[in-house]
């Protein structure tokens, strides 16, 4: 075995690696001073899948495994991977978030097609039936050291990280967030007509996000822009076990609603990115960001195993949103 250090214009080193008859590419482009959106694009497959007639990427299969090892394979590309919401990527977040920053991006890089950063594709990719929340979550922390900003909101659905965590309940990822920010507790969405974390946990079924919230103070007494409270948004549901989800929900936000914390969330002028979402269509109804949307069609219920059905539903809609988008 034997290793080789080359440099291309003094910005990529690369490392080539041979060992038993294989050459290994490795390389790394010095990250860069400030962010930047990069433009869409399509994601890769390789040769072997496109035979196959697969249209996902597989980061289990070594040819797919080359191709996010070439150094041609470029950021925006990656993006596309990780928009794809299908177990296969989702569970393999943390290998595409290194291929992205060893490419020289900045950790609050976000993807053209949907506005999401590096922390909000992390944020969500613990939702249960897709990813495994710990392996999230670990994810999440190694971005925040990095220095990841909580503060950046989608422009679509006008949701931070804490937001998306929440939706998707990804409680442990919830958890790291409210620890890092507390400040994160008072932020609102207009996705969810003004509500706070705690109205999107009603508004999606997010039980286990909701506790987690509450734990740390959020404010359960906190109206909305249409004057609802968060345990007043908890949706109609049919199936038995969500109307047990709904029933534990809106017991703990009703009584923490009759003893405000000292957080409070504070109502500040509706952002910008309301105007635009209503007036190009793209904003659903409560729960259900994107639902208006009028191509979604793509709906990978295999892969939402363990997912009850308002859930998976509602996760459904908002995958389309993302994905169909591609
Ligand atoms: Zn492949």
């Amino acid at each position: 075995m034997w290793h080789c250090i080359v440099d291309v214009n003094s910005k990529l080193s690369i490392k080539i690696i041979v060992s038993g008859g294989f050459t290994i590419v490795d390389f790394t482009v010095p990250t860069r001073d400030s962010p930047v959106v990069h433009p869409c694009a399509e994601a890769p497959i390789c040769e072997e899948c496109r035979a196959a007639d697969l249209c996902f990427f597989d980061p289990t299969c070594s040819s797919c495994q080359d191709v996010l090892s070439n150094p041609k394979t470029t950021i925006s590309q990656l993006f596309a991977i990780m928009r794809q919401w299908i177990p296969q990527t989702q569970g393999h977040l943390t290998l595409l978030t290194r291929e992205v920053l060893r490419r020289g991006a900045h950790v609050n890089d976000k993807d053209g097609l949907t506005d999401l950063s590096l922390l909000h594709f992390a944020s969500k990719a613990g939702a249960v039936g897709i990813g495994n929340g710990t392996t999230a979550a670990n994810l999440v922390n190694t971005l925040l050291n990095k220095g990841a900003s909580t503060d950046l909101k989608c422009h679509w659905t006008d949701m931070n990280a804490l937001h998306y965590a929440v939706f998707f309940d990804c409680a442990e990822v919830v958890e790291l967030l409210c620890e890092h920010n507390p400040v994160l507790l008072t932020t609102i969405s207009s996705q969810f007509d003004g509500g706070n974390s705690l109205h999107i946990a009603a508004a999606s079924l997010s039980l286990a996000s909701a506790k987690t919230l509450l734990k740390y103070k959020a404010d359960a007494g906190f109206a909305d822009a249409t004057g609802l409270l968060p345990h007043e948004v908890i949706p109609q549901v049919s199936s038995n076990s969500d109307k047990l989800i709904a029933k534990e929900l809106r017991d703990c936000l009703h009584e923490a609603s009759l003893s405000r914390p000292p957080i409070k969330t504070v109502r500040r002028s509706e952002s910008p990115s309301a105007h635009s979402l209503s007036s190009t269509g793209t904003r659903g109804s409560r729960g259900s960001p994107a639902s208006n949307k009028p191509t979604l069609s793509v709906t990978p219920t295999s892969n939402l195993k363990g997912v009850n059905d308002s859930k998976s539903s509602t996760i459904n809609r908002f995958f389309c949103f993302h994905y169909m988008n591609g």
